[in-house]
């Protein structure tokens, strides 16, 4: 068990939100119209893939499933870049099991750039944040990355794809990256449920799927565990 980067996002906004999603998934529930932004984000990144052109598509499920084969996804990544693909999309890199998968990688002169896609029509911190996991990975995979890109949704619907050059910001978060990833990875090992009280972190930046389950009331609590003993 290592940390992805929806991982470290989400447990970088709460520690208990990824213990949770560890060790007690069947608790959250995802509002429909969070999950319709999340299918729309999809499409959007699907269809973001062909903005350079021809490319290689990294993505691997496992024998009959839906489920990345993150394995074979890393395998596939590192033949790519041994051929010198020119744009490799969901290119997959692991380090001590820490995972990413970079939305676009499109190679130059030195080596790659590198896009992450964001259905949204502004670059906002959090996009920074998710660059820089993804950075981190792939730097430790010793890649080299020139220029980094977040690609908003623009206003022109006929050419959506907007490049936005963070490379710097992105740079600066590597530190910060390895502050926290360590951590992390020990809080989602612990046994025990983790104790975090309630507070901003439950709406901002995202509103938590465990919302309901960390603000029951007492009385609900007690009502459950009436139900219980029927
Ligand atoms: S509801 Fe709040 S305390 Fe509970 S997991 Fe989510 S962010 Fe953490």
């Amino acid at each position: 068990m290592a940390i992805t980067k929806t991982d470290f996002m989400r447990g970088m906004q709460c520690e208990k939100m990824l213990w949770l999603d560890k060790h007690k998934p069947s608790l959250k529930v995802i509002p429909e119209e969070v999950q319709k932004r999340l299918d729309q984000g999809n499409e959007f990144g699907d269809a973001a893939m062909g903005m350079f052109g021809p490319y290689e598509e990294m993505t691997v499920f496992r024998p009959g499933t839906q489920i990345p084969d993150k394995k074979a996804m890393v395998e596939k990544t590192k033949e790519h870049l041994e051929l010198g693909t020119k744009v490799i999309c969901e290119a997959a890199f692991s380090d001590y099991n820490n995972y990413c998968a970079v939305d676009i990688l499109r190679k130059t002169d030195r080596g790659y750039d590198m896009y992450e896609v964001k259905n949204s029509p502004e670059v906002h911190e959090q996009f920074i944040k998710d660059a820089a996991f993804q950075y981190y990975i792939v730097k430790r995979n010793r890649l080299e990355i020139g220029k980094i890109f977040i690609v908003i949704h623009g206003e022109d619907e006929n050419d959506p794809f907007q490049p936005v050059e963070v490379t710097e910001e992105v740079r600066k978060l590597y530190p910060w990256i390895n502050e926290n990833i360590w951590r992390l990875n020990r809080c989602q090992k612990e046994k025990e449920e983790l104790t975090v009280p309630p507070g901003d972190q439950c709406l901002h930046p995202y509103e938590c799927w465990y919302y309901g389950y960390c603000h029951k009331t007492k009385e609900e609590d007690g009502q459950e565990e009436q139900l219980t003993l029927l």
